[in-house]
């Protein structure tokens, strides 16, 4: 990734440069926060939104998804007191299914200028051509792969895509919903202020 490829992307607009890194997060932890840290810096973002899903719509009937306002608490204690971390509740007052490109829109209408970068995992991004309108998605934002080590996501969707290499950190919402099942903490695997809130509210359990 270089510099260069970001500005030919994104040349139109000169407002803040906002990372735009969605979730069901349920629950966050700490390989979504190292891979939004290291966007942030490595692309010299303003912000980066953590923007938590209403209805991920491609989960929906795989498993039970916690409540929306449970996930956004989690997903504030994550960051709180983070600088250059936010939290966005953009599609969970929109409310329904949760299309990335209705979201792009809505934040352009908040701020024209701003410059939008929307931040994907491995995964997510061999998935993106899957998405809903996608080529909107391309059109108003620079896609960006956080790349964990090993082999790199094969995208072959004929978008351009920046990848940033983050560390591996082989933790998943999975693994941490099934460890509340088996009784295991998982204290240092998500910040303490998610701990706190799940055992509050008897997530998982
Ligand atoms: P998630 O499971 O909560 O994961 C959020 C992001 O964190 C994903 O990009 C994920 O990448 C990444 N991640 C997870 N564990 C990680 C780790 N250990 N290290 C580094 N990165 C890690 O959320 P999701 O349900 O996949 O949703 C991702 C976003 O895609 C949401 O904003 C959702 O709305 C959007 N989406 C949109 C559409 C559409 O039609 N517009 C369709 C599908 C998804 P991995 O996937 O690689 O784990």
């Amino acid at each position: 990734m270089t510099v260069g490829q970001v500005d030919g992307v994104t040349s139109a607009r000169r407002g803040r440069r906002i990372g735009v890194f969605g979730g069901t997060f349920d629950p966050p932890h700490i390989g979504h926060l190292v891979a939004a840290i290291d966007a942030h810096q490595v692309l010299g973002l303003d912000v980066v939104l953590l923007v938590v899903a209403n209805a991920p719509w491609q989960k929906l009937g795989e498993r039970s998804i916690s409540p929306a306002a449970d996930r956004l608490a989690m997903v504030e204690a994550a960051v709180a007191g983070r600088l250059g971390l936010e939290v966005s509740d953009v599609e969970i007052r929109r409310g329904g299914l949760s299309y990335t490109a209705d979201t792009l829109t809505a934040l352009l209408a908040e701020e024209p200028d701003a410059e939008l970068f929307v931040i994907l995992g491995n995964d997510a991004a061999a998935g993106f051509a899957t998405w809903e309108r996608h080529e909107e998605v391309a059109e108003m934002a620079t896609l960006v792969v956080v790349d964990r080590p090993g082999t790199p996501t094969p995208i072959d969707d004929g978008f351009s895509w920046i990848r940033i290499d983050i560390p591996e950190l082989e933790i998943s919402s999975t693994e941490l919903r099934q460890r509340v099942v088996d009784g295991r903490s998982v204290e240092y695997l998500t910040p303490p202020g998610v701990v706190a809130y799940l055992r509050e509210r008897d997530l998982y359990s």
